[in-house]
């Protein structure tokens, strides 16, 4: 029987199982399929405490997960959870085939990635369209081509900066005339030679399906509706994210777009179940913000622990 198990290994979860584990309630840490969450996939994070020169994301994340395991949270790497039985006592979190009882759950599940939905951006991943610039930027095929950033937030401004490197040309692709980006990332990509803004419009399919690879994008002027086509190598989906909630879906309390919503601090409409991090948070999604609600959770669960 454990006494709280942690569901994801991002900033919230590990900083949980930080918490949690210098409590001595030996958190079982479940990975899932990203062990540390979409930080690993980011470059330098230049706005966590503490990092004065910035730290590279994964190594942030291989560092608390350290920091973690040294007061005894076991840390699981890669088991996924295939589903939860919340209508008894302990709860049952089934892992991998496997079942396991526990007196208190924290939901720590991050989000993922959204898509633009276009059918041509489902046959073509992996062929050229990709949601992640470190993860895939340095590939051959991407080496002094032009590419298509699409967004116009934190993420698509740091995706088209990463690109730069690489790219002969980036084209940030966004629906609007103004970008949502922090004011210093957004300078920086206006300012940068090889960044061009593409505004107010809309990518309305990715080419070329018959050629089975990325040759370009045809785009729509939102203002104008004028179509055009314009060539790319690659493209760099950056529009924001979706919270890893399908498990709990009508069972935990959760807004019309899956973010859990809790009853009071970190606590779920089910007592002993908590949350933490970006699957409810749809406002600030920092770093430091999911830590600082991991580090709630924890200390919530511990309290929930005792009055038991
Ligand atoms: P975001 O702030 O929600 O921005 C998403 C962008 O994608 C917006 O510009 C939005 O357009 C656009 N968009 C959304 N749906 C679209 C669609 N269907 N088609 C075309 N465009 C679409 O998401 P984010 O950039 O991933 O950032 C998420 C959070 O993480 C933010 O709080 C951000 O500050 C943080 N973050 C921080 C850093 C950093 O500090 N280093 C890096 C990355 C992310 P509209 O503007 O028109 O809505």
């Amino acid at each position: 029987m454990e006494n709280v198990v942690i569901i994801g290994t991002g900033c919230a979860g590990l900083t949980a199982a930080i918490y949690a584990a210098r409590s001595n309630l030996a958190p079982l840490v479940l990975t899932g399929k990203m062990p540390g969450g979409l930080l690993t996939t980011t470059s330098i994070v230049e706005n966590f405490p503490g990092f004065p020169e910035g730290i590279d994301g994964y190594e942030l994340m291989v560092r608390m997960q350290q920091q973690a395991e040294r007061f005894g949270a076991k840390v699981k790497t890669l088991q996924v959870v295939e589903s939860v039985d919340l209508t008894k006592r302990p709860f049952v979190v089934t892992v991998d085939g496997e079942r396991v009882e526990t007196k208190t759950i924290i939901i720590a599940t991050g989000a993922g990635h959204r898509h633009l939905g276009l059918e041509s951006e489902h046959l073509l991943e992996k062929k050229g369209v990709t949601f992640c610039a470190t993860c895939d930027g340095a590939w051959p095929m991407f080496r002094n081509q032009p590419l298509v950033v699409v967004g116009g937030g934190d993420s698509a401004c740091e995706e088209a900066t990463y690109l730069t490197r690489f790219a002969s040309m980036v084209h940030l692709v966004h629906r609007r005339d103004q970008l949502r980006a922090s004011k210093i990332m957004a300078a920086r990509v206006l300012g940068h030679a090889k960044i061009t803004p593409v505004w107010d419009s809309a990518v309305t399919e990715i080419l070329d399906l018959k050629q089975d690879k990325v040759t370009g994008v045809r785009l729509k002027n939102l203002k104008t509706n004028v179509e055009s086509v314009l060539p790319c190598a690659g493209v760099f989906v950056a529009i924001g994210h979706v919270p890893n909630t399908q498990l709990f879906k009508g069972i935990i309390d959760m807004d019309e777009n899956g973010y859990i919503r809790p009853v009071r601090g970190t606590a779920t409409n089910v007592p002993g179940v908590f949350v933490a991090g970006d699957c409810s948070d749809h406002v600030y999604r920092q770093a430091i913000t999911a830590a600082g609600s991991g580090c709630s959770a924890a200390i919530d669960a511990e309290r929930y622990l005792g009055g038991l």
